[in-house]
């Protein structure tokens, strides 16, 4: 916590000292379960330390390179699987699919768990260590569970993870795996979002909840700390998100506002907010204003599949900040993105992931990303980590005689023997 210097409220601007701890006050005081906190850094006193050589000398390749950005104590233990580092591939063919000059794919399934929850939940395991505690809980659909449960085991740590209905079973099976004790609640996430906060209190575990936990986020910041230094201090054109409560681009966005005021970028990109159109709540907020109105969700991208998102005005703000724009996408479109992403670029994206790569499309489609930009998509998920999503979007392999009776003219009609 050397360089954090306060907790500021996103609602009424006010500052609050950082409790080493992370625990007590999550929220503004003031505002209430809508003022959320946002950490503040010296970023004076960072950049007297933090400077593009000192990096280029750094051999750390996780996110773990960022140590004097992220609000841990200096000896704190850290989680020892792999997090962040992970790689920005150009994707030429992908590119000339969507119609942009360059596209680039930060693949976040390549981090521990197979997502860029990875990035808050380390940092969850951290706290939960510093703070004596030794279980740590989470209520999620998915990827910020098996991320949580997952970090745990790799720091000793218990977790009790509560489910509401409805997740994929590879993600749940990740939590059986990783020893996590798996409630299924049966009720609404909000339901077990509830309970899972009430039993975390009453038996003193670690809340890991990314939306009002200020601390948590800022592990989300280093996928932008990344992006700006992987690509050599120049920023791209536009950086493309899905959005379900809205702390993944606020955090990427934040990461890119940082390396500005340590004065190691100059231009910044405009960040794209991509969300289905089964649940846009935060692209409402954007186009109409804020506070959103609660949606029942309706989508396949189960990650971004939120109704009551907590992070919408941190959200709007990062994309109004950076010139950006809010786009929804269809689950056909959604679909369609995961096969061509695998197809082009060989990439593998869950569909909440593949949704950024969709949302690309249509924003150039409709004029808002010129044709000759520099775009990088944020591929959030491993695509394994929701089989049946993806084998209804890309159908069953051909059935053939060991033989090989039809083969030849399966290859013809695939076009692999013409010419
Ligand atoms: C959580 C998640 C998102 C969106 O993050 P928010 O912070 O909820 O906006 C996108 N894609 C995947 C795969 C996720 O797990």
């Amino acid at each position: 916590m050397e360089f954090v210097s306060s907790l500021q409220c996103v609602l009424c601007d006010r500052l609050y000292p950082a409790r080493a701890s992370g625990l007590g006050t999550r929220t503004c005081p003031r505002c209430g379960i809508e003022g959320i906190l946002e950490v503040q850094f010296d970023y004076q006193a960072v950049a007297r330390r933090l400077t593009r050589r000192v990096l280029a000398a750094r051999a750390e390749r996780s996110q773990w390179r960022y140590r004097q950005l992220l609000p841990i104590g200096p000896a704190s233990r850290l989680p020892d699987l792999a997090v962040g580092w992970t790689p920005l591939t150009p994707a030429p063919a992908l590119a000339r699919h969507i119609g942009v000059g360059a596209l680039l794919l930060k693949d976040e399934g390549r981090n521990a768990t197979g997502s860029l929850k990875d990035r808050a939940s380390a940092l969850g395991v951290v706290k939960a260590r510093e703070a004596r505690r030794k279980v740590i809980a989470c209520a999620s659909t998915g990827n910020a569970a098996s991320s949580c449960a997952g970090m745990a085991a790799s720091m000793g740590l218990r977790s009790v993870i509560f489910l509401p209905e409805g997740s994929p079973e590879p993600k749940v099976t990740q939590l059986l795996i990783f020893g996590a004790t798996v409630l299924r609640v049966r009720g609404s996430y909000e339901q077990a979002y509830l309970l899972c906060q009430q039993a975390s209190e009453r038996w003193g575990w670690y809340n890991r909840n990314c939306a009002i936990n200020p601390y948590l986020v800022e592990g989300k910041k280093t996928a932008g700390l990344e992006i700006g230094e992987q690509l050599g201090w120049e920023a791209p054109d536009w950086v493309a998100v899905s959005v379900g409560d809205g702390c993944t681009i606020a955090g990427v966005w934040k990461g890119f506002r940082e390396w500005k005021a340590l004065g190691l970028m100059e231009r910044l990109p405009r960040m794209l907010g991509v969300q289905p159109e089964g649940a846009a709540p935060v692209t409402a907020c954007f186009r109409e204003g804020g506070p959103p109105r609660p949606v029942e969700p309706h989508t396949m991208a189960d990650s971004i599949a939120v109704g009551a998102p907590r992070n919408w005005k941190k959200a709007v703000r990062a994309v109004s900040e950076s010139g950006g724009a809010m786009i929804e996408v269809s689950d056909g479109e959604i679909a369609e993105a995961m096969r061509y992403t695998g197809r082009l670029a060989g990439v593998f994206a869950e569909p909440a992931a593949a949704a950024s790569v969709a949302g690309l499309r249509r924003a150039v489609a409709g004029g808002i990303v010129g044709r000759r930009s520099a775009a990088v998509a944020l591929i959030t998920g491993n695509g394994l980590k929701d089989v049946r999503s993806a084998k209804s979007a890309v159908g069953e392999p051909f059935e053939i005689p060991p033989d090989g009776a039809g083969l030849e003219d399966i290859l013809a009609r695939q076009e692999i023997l013409a010419g």
